[in-house]
């Protein structure tokens, strides 16, 4: 990943985010779950902007031809919402929850000073901004992650996995520590995660050893996926991390067409993750699924190759220094979720953004455990809506509850509602 290299830094800001408590979310600490045996797989899809996902492609970055690798397919990409992530707009945009569309009043951002991948995933799973984690470097986390911790509580021993394209996220899980499953990189499947190696195992660690990468540190997502739906099918885990890692490499490498495929790829297999989950009596109908990003990058067509703050280049990033403060729009991110337990909410707007540091929460909450109680630095859960409200829009399957604005009256005066 040619930019997820920083330099030590003091952290300036500790960002205080308040988020939104909307009309249909009461706050309490770990309400019991809407469904009696919650599961949760949690997706980060790498540096993928906000406005790909909700207004699809660029047409300012479309016509500059040093960012079109194959111009003769110009025609043939997947440019209207609609199309470059149609899982998103057609089935969770109406039976789930989206939130950090900026043009219509609903944000999420990032608390960390740095707005790049390491302190991002450190922010997204352990709950908290930590400034001290300013590199992308190959070294332990000295945080202990929701995964981690939901790893070692009652029920969910040896119920937790996590899978990746980036060959870092072993040491942002710290395995060593953590002793989690994690399967990431380059890495073939083995036998101690796996257990005995199936056939499909077998030829996929044949194929991506035999197919060549773009990059040296993140493998083509479809090895992560492969891995991951099979690993779901053979052992089941309460708790799933899938973090693909195409979309930030294409858009480092200025191949705007390149990312846009990478997207609708991206969406495509979480189609089929969610349709895997609601397949197997297991998980239909009792598992949760959000999805979120590690960063923002550049809001403009000068800029949408880049992501850091200007902190970050001030020290390691040097070769951004033409940026200046920041590259802006660098710590401005977005969350989906869907299921069970997510009211069908449609765009939710926000009076103030939501962070990046409540996603830890959020899944200790979906799964019945309070995160907080543990990491009293953690970020309260974000307000997906109360149980009993999903569990009436369970029962009502079919007649939507209103993809309502479900914002602050205060905000509404000023807000657009999807
Ligand atoms: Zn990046």
């Amino acid at each position: 990943m040619l930019l997820k290299l920083s330099a030590p830094c003091l952290c300036l800001i500790a960002c205080t985010v308040q988020f939104t408590c909307s009309i249909l979310a009461t706050a309490q600490a770990a309400p019991a779950p809407a469904v009696p045996n919650p599961k949760v797989v949690l997706v980060s899809i790498d540096g993928l902007r906000w406005q790909e996902v909700f207004h699809g492609a660029d047409p300012e970055i479309l016509r500059n031809s040093q960012f079109i690798r194959h111009a003769d397919q110009l025609a043939e990409l997947p440019t209207k919402p609609q199309q470059l992530m149609p899982f998103v707009h057609q089935t969770i945009a109406s039976q789930g929850m989206l939130v950090g569309d900026r043009r219509r009043g609903s944000a999420m951002q990032v608390s960390n000073p740095w707005h790049f991948s390491y302190p991002g995933y450190n922010e997204l799973l352990s709950g908290y901004p930590d400034p001290a984690i300013n590199s992308n470097g190959k070294i332990a986390n000295p945080n202990v992650t929701v995964l981690e911790w939901l790893n070692q509580q009652p029920g969910m021993a040896q119920q937790v996995a996590a899978f990746g394209s980036w060959d870092v996220l072993p040491y942002i899980l710290n395995t060593e520590r953590s002793k989690l499953p994690v399967n990431a990189g380059f890495a073939p499947m083995n036998e101690q995660m796996a257990g005995t190696l199936t056939p499909q195992l077998k030829l996929l660690n044949q194929l991506q050893r035999q197919t060549p990468s773009p990059w040296a540190a993140v493998r083509l997502d479809v090895f992560t996926q492969q891995f991951a739906l099979e690993y779901l099918t053979q052992k089941k885990p309460r708790l799933l991390y899938i973090a693909y890692g195409e979309t930030d490499d294409f858009a480092h490498d200025g191949q705007y067409d390149q990312y846009l495929k990478a997207i609708r790829r991206t969406d495509g297999f979480i189609k089929e993750l969610w349709q895997q989950l609601q397949s197997d009596p297991f998980y239909a109908g009792q598992t949760t699924l959000l999805i979120s990003t590690d960063h923002g990058r550049g809001d403009s067509a000068n800029s949408w190759q880049h992501h850091a703050s200007g902190r970050a280049i001030a020290g390691y990033m040097k070769k951004l220094k033409h940026f200046g403060n920041g590259v802006s729009g660098s710590d401005e991110i977005w969350l989906a979720a869907l299921g069970p337990q997510i009211p069908a909410r449609g765009l939710v707007q926000t009076q103030q953004p939501w962070s990046q540091s409540q996603v830890a929460s959020t899944v200790a909450e979906l799964l019945g455990y309070d995160y907080q109680a543990y990491q009293y630095k953690a970020a309260a859960a974000i307000p997906l809506g109360t149980s009993s409200e999903a569990t009436a829009q369970l029962a009502g399957r079919g007649s939507q509850l209103p993809a309502a604005p479900a914002t602050d009256t205060s905000a509404s005066a000023i807000l657009t509602p999807q």
